[in-house]
């Protein structure tokens, strides 16, 4: 049983040296709990927030222990009632091989209804965030122009697909390669799409958004925040999921110079967690999952295999390596 322990905090960008691959005792499942085979963990952009000591929305990840993260696996042992070994489960127990919790903080999902890999993603909780994000914080309504950064990604590429189904105006992404912008036209069915990296976001999205935007779901903050300030429509909402682009400064980044825009155009800027929007977790599945199942909603997933590459996956994720939701197969 091998689990990656956080050995020291990251500074600016992280480092191998900064965590260590342990091997550890198979755990004995107590009472009320299961034993855990997992077979697909997640890395999020978040872990980076609790590698840092600085207390959060979720508590750091405590030096010299294992680290934690959403993972499916297979029941292999059951001192619980209403799981049974073979069960598939969902839990927070990730950067792990076996994990011992207790059944209730497990969820069971079904292998046959869905590929396991997609409760960490697409219909899991990246999906949830875009729902979510989109639909309730930035309280998207048919014919709004929508702008969402990281487009490429596990969340963003969802975005703006659900805004596409629900009858976007217009659906404007940006992403870090030409690759990722060719797929977002031709595959996902953007409007338009950008390369942040071939020069500056507000020029790139003046052209790609030439009627301005209602909604921009934010993923990647700094620059691309401000550009969608300046393109905001009036009564426009911005929904500030996340920010990635300063994940690792070491410095608090410059705020957005044009923050009295949102005067002039009477729009709101509102950040959302996606755990306050779980109870939209029924509703979510039941309206994405037909579009999942039919293929009008496509997902990709980067998947990279064996614990032993857990944690250059999670460097993969804050690089760009990743299209789509960014999985480790065990
Ligand atoms: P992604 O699958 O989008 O992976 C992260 C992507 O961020 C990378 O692929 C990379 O793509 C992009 N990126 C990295 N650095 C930069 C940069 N400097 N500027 C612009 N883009 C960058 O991850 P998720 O879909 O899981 O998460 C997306 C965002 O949503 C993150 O900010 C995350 O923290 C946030 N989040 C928030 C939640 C909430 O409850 N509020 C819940 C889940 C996620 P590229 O090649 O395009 O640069």
């Amino acid at each position: 049983n091998r689990e990656w322990h956080l050995v020291s905090r990251p500074v600016g960008w992280p480092k191998t040296e900064d965590f260590a691959l342990v091997e550890a005792e198979v755990p004995t499942p107590g009472e009320g709990q299961i034993l855990v085979r997992n077979k697909y963990l997640s890395v999020d952009p978040y872990m980076r927030g609790r590698m840092s000591a600085a207390k959060s929305y979720a508590d750091p990840y405590e030096l010299g222990k294992v680290m934690q993260g959403g993972a499916v696996g297979e029941v292999v042992e059951s001192n619980a009632e209403g799981i049974a070994v073979g069960d598939h489960v969902l839990h927070f127990f990730g950067w792990r091989e076996y994990a011992a919790l207790d059944a209730r903080h497990a969820v069971k999902v079904d292998a046959d209804a869905a590929p396991l890999s997609t409760y960490l993603g697409v219909l899991g909780m990246t999906g949830l965030t875009a729902y979510a994000g989109l639909l309730r914080t930035a309280a998207f309504k048919e014919g709004d122009a929508v702008f969402v950064s990281g487009a490429a990604g596990a969340v963003g590429s969802q975005v703006g697909q659900i805004a596409r189904l629900k009858g976007a105006s217009r659906v404007i992404g940006s992403a870090g390669s030409d690759e990722k912008v060719k797929l977002l036209v031709e595959e996902y069915g953007f409007d338009a799409a950008f390369n942040y990296k071939n020069g500056p976001v507000a020029e790139q999205l003046k052209q790609a958004a030439p009627d301005g935007v209602d909604v921009y779901f934010d993923n990647v903050g700094g620059e691309h925040l401000e550009a969608a300030i300046g393109r905001l429509n009036r009564g426009g909402r911005i929904a500030v999921c996340g920010m990635i682009s300063v994940y690792n400064d070491t410095e608090p980044a410059p705020g957005p110079r044009n923050l009295a825009r949102l005067i002039q155009t009477r729009g709101r800027i509102e950040g959302f967690l996606v755990g306050d929007h779980y109870d939209l977790q029924p509703q979510f599945v039941q309206e994405v999952g037909p579009w999942v199942a039919s293929g009008e909603l496509k997902y990709r997933e980067t998947v990279v295999e064996g614990i032993e590459n857990n944690l250059e996956a999670f460097f993969g994720v804050l690089r760009g390596d990743n299209i789509g939701k960014m999985i480790v197969k065990l």
